[in-house]
């Protein structure tokens, strides 16, 4: 029996049915590495895991953090384990202990690394630098860092990477085009100067998606895998080329109403009287609020789903609470279950409606969703 109150559901089969359309999609050279920070993108890092580490589809699983990657090793998550952002210097041991793969662009970082003792080697993947401006480094740097860890026998030189700055977001491929072309030639002058790497990876999951000659020997999928399309130029991009591929949503935010009241016509409704009721008014008090990732901004905007129909969001959006108005929907009882997010008969409120309504990306949407709720797997 379900006991929450407020709860997030992962739905196993659309996560491995997004899986398998991702794993077809590869070139059959690429390795597949599902990005998993930012607690699974607010789907429950260990929950999501638990299912992934399972699949033979499954390669590689990205991180941001150490304290994530520790996590997965703590859970018996043997795969290989690549982090994509920083390690502190003094934190650099617990991430040989547990052979966890690093991002590096720092001699300071590999300096450090020097000074471990490991049985086993230290793999490291140097980011470049081709127009992103963000994590990363230029070629004179990259050389460098190269002929740096190769003095040292306890670490190897396993990948290059780099990511691109804005292919979801335009459907002028010029950018990313020249991020390409950058990345080939740093590559090609740093396997002439004999530092070759066996991993070459730049995909994300909307270069997945547009750009074959992205996949590499390795993709960093990670939107996408939860069902979420990175944008929607990408969508169209993709429903021209392939109208067969598919994604299915993998997270569902319920909650149940705690409470259901009727006030009379011209009744101020929550914290600032910004909603004032213009006639007779029922109303169902939800237990979630903005602590819970349920932004602010939906305060008199947002819809959510109660017994198939959409109720609108009256009022503020409080730390803990928000109310619907539930007067054109009959019949509604103390705990019935309320859908803020994914599906209910007919009906449904995606993360892209939650991200427009916010003024932001989807993205946004489900990574702020806080973590402290409970995740279950459906
Ligand atoms: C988060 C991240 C990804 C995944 O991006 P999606 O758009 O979610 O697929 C890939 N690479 C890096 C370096 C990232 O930080």
């Amino acid at each position: 029996m379900n006991k929450n109150i407020n709860w997030i559901e992962i739905d196993r089969p659309a996560l491995i049915s997004n899986v398998r359309a991702f794993r077809k999609l590869l070139e059959p050279q690429a390795k597949f590495m599902p990005v998993i920070k930012s607690n699974a993108y607010g789907h429950g890092l260990p929950e999501v895991a638990s299912i992934l580490a399972r699949s033979k589809l499954v390669d590689w699983l990205g991180l941001n953090s150490l304290d994530e990657a520790v996590a997965l090793r703590k859970q018996g998550i043997r795969k290989p384990l690549l982090l994509l952002g920083y390690v502190p210097l003094v934190r650099l041991g617990e991430a040989a202990r547990d052979d966890i793969r690093l991002t590096v662009y720092n001699k300071e970082t590999v300096l450090a690394l020097a000074k471990i003792k490991v049985q086993k080697k230290i793999r490291l993947h140097i980011k470049l630098e081709t127009g992103t401006n963000r994590q990363g480094i230029d070629l004179p740097e990259a050389i460098n860092l190269a002929a740096l860890i190769k003095k040292y026998p306890h670490l190897f030189l396993e990948g290059y990477s780099t990511h691109f700055a804005n292919i979801e977001d335009t459907t002028d491929r010029s950018y990313p085009d020249s991020q390409k072309d950058r990345y080939l030639k740093m590559i090609a002058r740093l396997e002439k100067l004999g530092h070759s790497a066996p991993v070459n990876h730049v995909a994300c999951t909307a270069a997945a998606l547009i750009f074959p000659d992205t996949h590499k020997n390795l993709a960093r999928i990670g939107i996408g895998l939860y069902g979420l399309w990175p944008s929607r130029e990408t969508m169209l991009a993709v429903r021209d080329r392939d109208p067969g591929f598919r994604l299915e949503p993998v997270l569902s935010w319920k909650t149940r109403v705690a409470q259901v009241k009727t006030v009379p016509s011209g009744s101020f409704v929550s914290y600032g009287c910004t909603y004032r009721t213009t006639r007779k008014t029922r109303l169902a008090v939800l237990p979630v609020g903005y602590y819970d990732g349920y932004d602010r901004k939906l305060s008199n905007t947002a819809h959510v789903l109660i017994k198939g129909k959409r109720a609108p969001i009256r009022g503020r959006v409080c730390m803990n609470l928000c109310l619907a108005d539930i007067t054109d929907i009959p019949g509604v009882r103390l705990e019935d279950e309320v859908i803020l997010l994914g599906r209910q008969g007919k009906e449904q409120i995606s993360a892209e409606q939650l991200a427009q309504w916010i003024g932001t990306i989807n993205y946004e949407v489900v990574t702020r969703i806080n973590p402290l709720l409970p995740r279950i797997i459906v």
